[in-house]
């Protein structure tokens, strides 16, 4: 099964060729209009999308009346022919309005035969020959999408569309990853426990991977508040102009710094091998922190989506768990004696067998534990299913073996200072 993930990449584009790729834009665009125009009909029954219909009756003009690769025709019809059964599609099936698609120059289609990708540059056909655009990578790829997909050779380059926003080319391109095997969690099993926190660390995992910094988030959270209150009481336009400038501004950090802490999450599980990733239930946390605000409700939800997101290209599972007394229980071997007084703080002691762990990351080994039950009382074919630890593995008996090949610590989000 393959993946598919869409970047952006910005080009360099010599000052020379825009003359020729604002051709091409325009070229384009009549193209797509020239089919789009054939193909519709005010009776929504009598719109053609077939792409061969439509190439017979309009390919042999568009070429004679543009300077198009023939590539670039068959693109622009078949970008028109999407429009056009997406157009009946919207009329006859969701019973909206539809009106005849309108192209408006602002985008290209290229693929395998118009474009080539090389190392720092890509080379892309035009109305008079090819031209060459280097990419505009950032200095620092970590955690952005460039690290992910672009520079991982596990992902192929396909098609892409080119966009000029306000001067500038952007390449967007759709990168695939063909992925092993179905849910190998059912053969496995082997899961890795993460606990979710409101203050301290914002994840802590039952490797005893400490991610992210919620006190921080919480912090910016409300440097960003007490700005927009004072902004608000000031109503002016221009102070109208500059709340949404920083509201924007805060949820594009929160949204990042959430997304490089689900990627350190995603990490870690490949680090260990895991086949899935347990997270509290998000409705249950709701009311643990009845006192949390709906922005830390709002954090959770994005970091579990991002992690579910990213673990789907690895096949690992991401599944949620009920909490309960996943903070009291005693997650060491066979113990498992619950009591709320195991607990005081980030502290966590067992009363019955002397254990002490950092509280969030039993809690962490509990969660992952729960779902090990949870797969043991639902069914067969998890035989093999265990909480994956720092060094080494719990399984469904309490039963503890020592990792043989584990991975180092040291994620660059492990710092409560990120
Ligand atoms: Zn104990």
């Amino acid at each position: 099964m393959a993946i598919v993930r869409n970047i952006q990449i910005k080009l360099d584009v010599a000052e020379d060729d825009h003359s020729v790729l604002n051709e091409v834009f325009e070229q384009f665009r009549y193209a797509a209009q020239y089919v789009a125009d054939y193909g519709w009909s005010d009776d929504p029954t009598q719109i053609i999308d077939s792409k061969s219909k439509l190439n017979d009756a309009t390919y042999a003009d568009v070429r004679e009346e543009t300077n198009l690769t023939a590539n670039h025709v068959q693109a622009a019809r078949s970008l028109a022919a999407n429009a056009l059964g997406n157009c009946r599609d919207r009329i006859l099936e969701d019973g909206k309005k539809a009106s005849k698609p309108n192209f408006r120059g602002s985008v290209v289609v290229y693929d395998a035969r118009t474009i080539t990708y090389n190392d720092d540059h890509c080379t892309l056909s035009t109305v008079d020959g090819r031209i060459t655009a280097d990419y505009v990578l950032p200095d620092e790829s970590y955690g952005t999408p460039f690290a992910e997909y672009w520079e991982d050779d596990d992902w192929k380059r396909g098609e892409a569309t080119l966009h000029k926003r306000d001067g500038t080319y952007y390449l967007h391109v759709s990168m695939k990853k063909e992925r092993d095997g179905e849910a190998s969690a059912t053969k496995y099993g082997a899961v890795l426990g993460v606990d979710l926190n409101v203050d301290g660390y914002l994840a802590v995992a039952s490797t005893g991977a400490f991610l992210g910094n919620a006190d921080y988030l919480n912090h910016k959270r409300a440097e960003y508040e007490r700005r927009r209150g004072s902004l608000q009481q000031t109503g002016t336009r221009s102070a109208h102009l500059t709340l949404m400038s920083i509201g924007n501004r805060f949820s594009n950090w929160s949204e990042d710094y959430l997304h490089r802490v689900a990627l350190a999450l995603v990490l870690e599980a490949r680090r260990y091998d895991c086949d899935a990733i347990a997270f509290e239930n998000l409705k249950h946390i709701r009311k643990r922190i009845s006192n949390g605000s709906k922005f830390q409700q709002w954090a959770f939800k994005k970091l579990q989506d991002f992690v579910e997101y990213k673990a789907e290209e690895y096949g690992i599972l991401v599944a949620t768990v009920k909490p309960q007394y996943t903070s009291q229980r005693c997650s060491h071997s066979e113990c498992g004696f619950t009591h709320e007084d195991n607990r005081t703080g980030d502290e966590f002691e067992c009363l019955n067998c002397g254990k002490e762990l950092h509280a969030d990351y039993n809690a962490a080994r509990n969660i992952a534990w729960r779902l090990v039950q949870h797969w043991l009382k639902s069914g067969a074919g998890r035989a093999n299913c265990q909480v994956v630890l720092k060094s080494g593995t719990l399984n469904a008996n309490g039963e503890y073996s020592s990792a043989t090949s584990c991975g180092q610590s040291g994620s660059p989000l492990t710092s409560p200072s990120l």
